[in-house]
């Protein structure tokens, strides 16, 4: 039997239009739409792409969208100044900074200069200790996309052996609390982690967020497993260039439960998920 293919595409499209409902009747109760502000230093060609998806998908749901392209040289005080700005721009609901960024540039003091509560990446220190005590934040959106992703396959968490491939702040350690709130038993492994395969084996759901192409083999899946892939890597292959995952999908298609494609799986997920991030910004601000 081969798996149940999770479509990302079909999942975030829906959630997509949910959010744009909710957003028009923001936008009539307020006289104002929630708003987005990205920034972006620098010319990094998947870093242009990914914002100008962002930024279209937040039109496309009825928000606004404002952009911030600064040049690479741009001085961090600047940046910082321009944070603080959006923080005080009462139509700034959201704030987007992408990354990576310059070196000359510290990430983590950008990010720490956000108002927490327009932190719709989840960046932020507080949001992370949020997350981890179990209060009200926001959630990095990738790992809310895995969870809507497991919540489609119809997977039970409660009791259920997680295992988490990859430990960074964007998308493993997130993933595994919100798994860990859901009651699953976790396991978050790494590259330090000692047989990988075997530890993967236990797994009824599998989160695999490493950076290397099908590294995740076929015998390395419990039948029936929820397999969710978050890798992406390009290659060269057969003279064309991929996109792949960090599952070896042909092989683990047969042995999975349900597994999610890439591209098409998670990738979409992250998109509408800050969309929804944006949304709820807006409305916790407005006390609504
Ligand atoms: P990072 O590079 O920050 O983290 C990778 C993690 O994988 C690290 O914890 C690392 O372990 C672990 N790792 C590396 N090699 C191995 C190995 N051989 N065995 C086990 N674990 C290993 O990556 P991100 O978390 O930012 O992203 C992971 C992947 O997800 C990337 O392919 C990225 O492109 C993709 N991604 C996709 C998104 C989407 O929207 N679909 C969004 C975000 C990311 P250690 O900590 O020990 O170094």
């Amino acid at each position: 039997m081969t798996a149940r293919i999770v479509d990302g595409k079909v999942l975030a499209e829906r959630l997509n239009a949910e959010t744009a409902v909710k957003a028009a009747a923001f936008t009539k109760a307020h006289g104002r739409a929630p708003g987005l502000a990205a920034v972006l230093v620098g010319e990094d060609p998947a870093s242009e792409v990914y914002v100008r998806r962002k930024v279209k998908a937040t039109v496309a749901a009825g928000m606004v969208s404002i952009e911030h392209k600064l040049p690479a040289e741009t001085p961090e005080a600047e940046i910082l100044a321009l944070v603080h700005r959006l923080n005080d721009d009462p139509k700034v609901d959201g704030i987007l900074f992408q990354l990576p960024v310059p070196k000359h540039i510290d990430a983590g003091r950008v990010i720490d200069a956000i108002d927490p509560d327009k932190d719709v990446d989840g960046f932020h220190v507080v949001n992370a200790g949020r997350l981890a005590v179990g209060f009200d934040g926001f959630v990095p959106c990738t790992a809310l996309g895995c969870m809507l992703l497991i919540g489609e396959a119809g997977t039970r968490l409660e009791g259920a052996e997680a295992v988490v491939v990859g430990r960074s702040n964007l998308v493993g350690k997130p993933v595994s609390q919100l798994l860990l709130r859901r009651h699953a038993t976790v396991t978050m492994a790494h590259s330090r982690t000692r047989d990988l395969a075997s530890v993967c084996r236990r797994a009824d759901v599998l989160i695999a967020a490493v950076g290397r192409p099908r590294m995740i083999q076929a015998d390395w899946i419990k039948p029936g497993a929820t397999v969710i892939d978050v890798g992406i890597s390009r290659i060269e292959e057969g003279g064309r260039r991929r996109l792949v995952g960090d599952v070896a999908y042909d092989g683990a298609v047969q042995v999975a439960g349900a597994i999610t494609p890439v591209p098409g799986g998670v990738g979409p997920m992250t998109i509408a998920c800050l969309l929804q991030n944006t949304l709820r910004a807006a409305e916790r601000r407005s006390g609504t």
